[in-house]
């Protein structure tokens, strides 16, 4: 038998093909080298400095629309993009939302619902990390619920013009493209705004106790006039965001595993060599019971995820089962985190410790992409068959 492994103790990476192991490692390495020396510091400031630069890094190992086919795009597979998740998010959840909403709510939206010069436009450049996208569903007034949102986008000869303001908009103000959801007279209808045109701004928001390496911002639309063929012409209605967020939530699964391996990494570690009472504390039989409870959810989520994985690549993916993996992934992940912190004791709240910082992003996490009640209520809806929501 191959001996107990605590890194893996289900023996998981049974599951991945050399090449998933090699995508795990490429940017398990990115990782490493580009974030973990500087995130500590990146958080206390509160900004993310050298956006730029990580984005044109990312977009040459291949991590910007990583699952999309063509246009410069990866074409890798979904476990292989969860990999990529878990790992950045590993590192911070901010690093990983910058990948998430590039990917998969900017590029994707655009990649399926766009036209082929919307496509042609932007997409080679979105993958090569020279432009950055932001997906503008959120507005200061509707957040679980945007089938009411306010934004509007009226009709004028040819061109459109798109009034509103978002809110909470990851990436907003490096983004050179905004893909904005708005009303319309024919239903809700997805824009590629580029953000540059006058009337479009993206203040950021400060003041953050989360994600605070991840740019936030508020995009506000006064006039903006746009031609005929910024609108995206291959859907209307709810369902075109809530596919782009399907696609992204599948990545936050696996992510915030990668945010809770951190920290029950750090707290083996700490429980190891931390003595007090003449031992070390990870001979106590209250911390052992921490850390087994840890390691068993840590590594049932990454099933979990894989499991997904899995079926999203045989195209047999519901909404649903993203939600379940969504709820149960993140929920627990924040748990994780909150319990190692506790190992740590004092140390725990300390920036110069990772799990502080995990435990904090991760109540972002909890809420964004849909809030653990909205997974909730889908579940309900999927299991009675009676709707909930309102
Ligand atoms: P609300 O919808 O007001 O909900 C408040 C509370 O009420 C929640 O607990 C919710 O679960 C509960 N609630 C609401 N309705 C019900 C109900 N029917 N039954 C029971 N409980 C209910 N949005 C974007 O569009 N693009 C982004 O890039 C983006 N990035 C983000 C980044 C960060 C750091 C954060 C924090 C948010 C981001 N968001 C983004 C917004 C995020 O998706 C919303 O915050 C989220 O959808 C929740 O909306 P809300 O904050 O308005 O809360």
């Amino acid at each position: 038998l191959p001996p107990f492994d605590p890194a893996d103790p289900l023996g998981l990476d049974d599951l991945l093909e050399p090449e998933d192991l090699a995508v795990r490692d490429t940017v398990r390495g990115w990782a490493a080298e580009r974030v973990l020396p500087h995130i500590a510091e990146w958080y206390e400031k509160g900004e993310l400095p050298v956006i730029r630069e990580l984005a044109r890094e990312l977009g040459a190992i291949g991590a910007l629309g990583m699952s999309l086919e063509g246009y410069g795009c990866a074409g890798a597979s979904a476990v292989q993009y969860g990999l990529a998740c878990l790992e950045l998010e590993a590192a911070d959840s901010g690093i990983r939302s910058l990948v998430s909403v590039q990917g998969s709510l900017a590029m994707y939206a655009i990649w399926k619902y766009g036209s082929e010069e919307q496509k042609q436009r932007w997409l080679p450049s979105m993958a090569a990390g020279e432009t950055i996208g932001c997906f503008g569903l959120t507005e200061p007034d509707h957040g679980s619920d945007p089938a009411a949102l306010r934004t509007y986008a009226k009709r004028d000869g040819t061109d459109w013009v798109l009034n509103g303001r978002k809110m909470w908009i990851t990436n907003g103000s490096v983004a050179g493209v905004a893909v904005v959801w708005a009303q319309t007279d024919e239903g809700m209808r997805g824009f590629a705004v580029p953000t540059g045109t006058p009337g479009f701004s993206a203040p950021e928001i400060r003041h953050k106790w989360s994600l605070r390496a991840s740019v936030t911002s508020e995009l506000v639309m006064d006039d903006v006039r746009l031609p005929a063929d910024a609108v995206l012409p291959g859907v209307t209605g709810l369902k075109g965001p809530l596919s782009c967020l399907s696609h992204a939530r599948y990545g936050i699964v696996w992510g915030a595993m990668g945010a809770a391996r951190a920290s029950f990494e750090t707290a083996l570690e700490y429980a190891r060599t931390r003595e007090q009472f003449g031992r070390p504390i990870g001979g106590f039989q209250l911390t052992q019971a921490k850390l087994a409870d840890m390691a068993v959810e840590l590594h049932k989520g990454i099933l979990l995820a894989h499991h997904l994985g899995r079926r999203m690549d045989a195209g047999r993916l519901r909404a649903e089962q993203v939600s379940f993996g969504k709820l149960n992934n993140v929920r627990e992940a924040i748990e994780i985190c909150r319990t190692a912190r506790t190992i740590l004791g004092a140390n725990g709240i300390s920036l110069e410790y990772p799990v502080m910082r995990h435990a904090t992003n991760l109540e972002s996490v909890l809420t964004y992409e849909g809030t653990v009640e909205m997974h909730q209520l889908v579940l309900g809806k999927a299991l009675t068959g009676l709707d909930a929501f309102r």
